[in-house]
């Protein structure tokens, strides 16, 4: 089945979807992006995608394309086209083409550029990779200081999976002035004694929609949370670690730099938070 992607209001198939070569996104990663994950047909958190949209894109002078509702009914259309019952809507809004290139913002008037396509990936939910954990290394963190907007400035991120996977690894953790910020797509945390703990808020870290759902959850089920700096010589002594991102939802992470946490599976806390994120995210998803 060729699939339909949305392209500047037109349902099209993928083969026959053009941007113009001189839209931003293209030419300066002038674009922000969302990736929401769909289980059952359905959208998980569409509201929280949502409102970071509308933050990424007020935080950079960006036009929003159209209304909170009318994504809502293109994503929606887009999964019902495509027959998703498990995967993700990939959605991008740039800055759109002045019709050349040029570092200063185009006219007022510009259209935004808007473009969303699924991924179809059946067995999402329950994933081989969550049952064996992942293997993290950690690099350096040299992205720009704005990584609470979500750009698809992503050569970094795509360079440190790279990084991992020479390694023999599946992801890296940054770091920066010795403390770690958050894997190349995800949040990081690492449980000790019981406690789970995961960096601040700030303009250094993207704002995961999974991470406030599951440190909610994590609350709600009386688990203990320190939201602070961590080194990676603390993580790596941890009892157990894992990553949470609306793709992959909690992912335990079962080593870092080649040092095996606890017994080296997924730890119990991981394992609980993953189960509790995805039976209340399908309860609630549209
Ligand atoms: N940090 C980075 C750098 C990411 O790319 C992502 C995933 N887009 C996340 C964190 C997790 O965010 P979310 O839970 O909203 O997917």
């Amino acid at each position: 089945m060729t699939r339909t992607v949305y392209v500047n209001g037109e349902y099209l198939p993928e083969t026959e979807a053009k941007i113009s070569i001189f839209d931003r996104g293209f030419l300066m990663a002038d674009a922000v992006y969302e990736v929401t994950s769909v289980l059952g047909g359905k959208l998980i958190d569409f509201e929280g995608h949502a409102v970071r949209l509308e933050r990424s894109l007020s935080e950079l002078e960006m036009k929003a394309p159209c209304t909170k509702e009318e994504l809502l009914e293109i994503h929606r259309k887009l999964v019902e086209l495509n027959g998703i019952d498990e995967g993700l809507v990939y959605l991008q809004v740039t800055r759109g083409s002045a019709g050349d290139r040029d570092f200063v913002f185009p006219p007022e008037d510009t259209v935004p550029g808007l473009v969303l396509f699924t991924q179809n990936k059946p067995g999402l939910a329950d994933s081989p990779a969550a049952k064996k954990g992942a293997k993290v290394i950690s690099i350096e963190d040299i992205r720009w200081g704005r990584r609470d907007i979500k750009t698809t400035q992503l050569l970094y991120p795509s360079m440190g999976k790279m990084m991992a996977k020479k390694a023999g690894a599946d992801d890296a953790w940054m770091i920066e002035d010795g403390h770690v910020t958050e894997g190349t797509s995800n949040n990081a945390y690492f449980v000790k004694d019981g406690v789970i703990v995961t960096r601040p808020l700030s303009n250094d870290i993207l704002h995961g929609i999974t991470r406030k759902a599951v440190l909610r959850m994590a609350a709600e089920a009386q688990l203990k949370i320190e939201e602070r700096l961590f080194t990676i010589d603390e993580a790596k002594e941890a009892d157990e670690a894992f990553t949470t991102s609306a793709s992959a939802f909690v992912m335990p992470v079962v080593e870092i730099d080649g040092v095996a946490l606890g017994d080296g599976t997924p730890g119990p806390i991981a394992k609980r938070l993953r189960e509790i994120y995805l039976e209340e995210s399908v309860k609630t998803a549209i």
